[in-house]
């Protein structure tokens, strides 16, 4: 998840939040902590990301580029000085380098950068498809207009799409903390704004305080202008705002979900109808949803049925990317090249991408397992 703390009513209520995102440690993550023995396969594995973050997906290398053009932004231009920019000591500092990350979005020109560079570094990692999670209300409210927003956004899907053999897609998503105001200004860049490459609808931010239901009217209106509905639930509150997502929501798919694993019947539910939960592993030990790697519910949800995505969230913010998930993901479920491969179409197969893409991805990964895998 991403927080945009300026997004709050008030900045103190948000550093009260909850969620402390903080340094992994080599403790809490263990064996995962160490490069996958497939990580030469997972690297050249055709995938599809179906839950990551448009400003938490800025890197090092992105932040420098973009802080470049405001010189007098505290972030350092140097990659080398930013990567220790990047380390977060507590929650407060977490909080001052996002907010510095997004200080450096003020125009359309710096959004289309951020996300023709976000989208360089997923196809680097061999993502053919992406459905990112933009919260325009972020943008809008600083004074960028929704109509140069979309437009920087659409022409950097376009130019990604012809140039780095990346298909991408967008979830616009409430910042939940931000209440129904942003809900409102969300709906409105969803259905008349409604950019090519929209395809869903969410929620994210903090849950507790930020009662699902709420939303339920801008939810019913995303779904009637045939958005799908993607909102993030049970992450770092228990099962039940799993079952508002999917009850008032109309989930097709959950983020993260983490919590379903202590509801048997919701577990059930999940796998009887078939609702994909996307997983991000790292991130939920970074937001301390999860304490330790090893005790993470990937697997329970498995066992029992549920479909599952591996993803990253907020890649540089959590110190991983796709790749090292899907090494997490064949660590924590025992998976092999095939396995992997398994993981991978259902990636593919869970994203709201067009039948053609789908089909053209499957037998991308396909041929790759006949190619590289024993
Ligand atoms: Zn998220």
């Amino acid at each position: 998840m991403t927080v945009d703390p300026s997004n709050a009513p008030s900045a103190s209520a948000n550093v009260a939040a909850p969620q402390a995102y903080v340094a992994t440690s080599s403790a809490e993550l263990g064996r995962f902590s160490r490069p996958s023995k497939y990580a030469g396969f997972i690297a050249g594995l055709p995938k599809a990301e179906l839950h990551v973050h448009h400003v938490g997906s800025a890197s090092p290398r992105i932040v420098s580029e973009l802080a470049s053009r405001y010189p007098g932004a505290p972030v350092p231009t140097d990659p080398s000085k930013l990567a220790e920019y990047f380390t977060f000591s507590d929650f407060a500092h977490f909080i001052e380098v996002y907010l510095s990350v997004v200080d450096l979005i003020r125009d359309a020109e710096d959004v289309r950068t951020l996300t023709y560079e976000v989208a360089r570094d997923m196809a680097a990692l061999n993502i053919r498809y992406a459905e990112l999670t933009v919260s325009p209300y972020s943008s809008i409210r600083r004074g960028i207009p929704g109509e140069q927003f979309m437009e920087a956004i659409e022409d950097a899907r376009v130019s990604a799409e012809r140039d780095l053999d990346l298909v991408l897609r967008w979830c616009f998503d409430i910042p939940g903390e931000a209440g129904i105001p942003a809900a409102d200004v969300t709906l409105d860049a969803a259905t008349r704004l409604a950019p090519a490459g929209l395809v869903s609808f969410g929620l994210g931010g903090p849950e507790i305080g930020v009662p699902r239901p709420q939303f339920k009217a801008h939810f019913d209106a995303a779904r009637a202008a045939g958005l799908h509905s993607a909102p993030h639930a049970g992450e770092t509150t228990g099962p039940q705002t799993v079952w508002d997502a999917l009850q008032v929501l109309g989930a097709e798919r959950i983020g993260h979900g983490t919590t379903s694993a202590q509801d048997p019947a919701l577990l059930s539910y999940l796998a009887e109808h078939q609702i994909p939960l996307e997983v991000c592993p790292t991130s939920n030990i970074a937001t301390r949803a999860v304490a330790r790697l090893e005790d993470h519910p990937l697997s329970a949800f498995v066992a029992a049925g549920v479909p599952v995505s591996i993803n990253s969230d907020d890649p540089p913010m959590f110190s991983t990317d796709l790749n090292h998930e899907y090494g997490v993901a064949a660590e924590l479920l025992g998976l092999d090249e095939s396995g992997l491969a398994d993981l991978a179409r259902n990636g593919v197969r869970h994203s709201f991408a067009p039948d053609d893409v789908k089909s053209r991805i499957v037998a991308e990964i396909d041929s790759y397992l006949n190619t590289h895998g024993r």
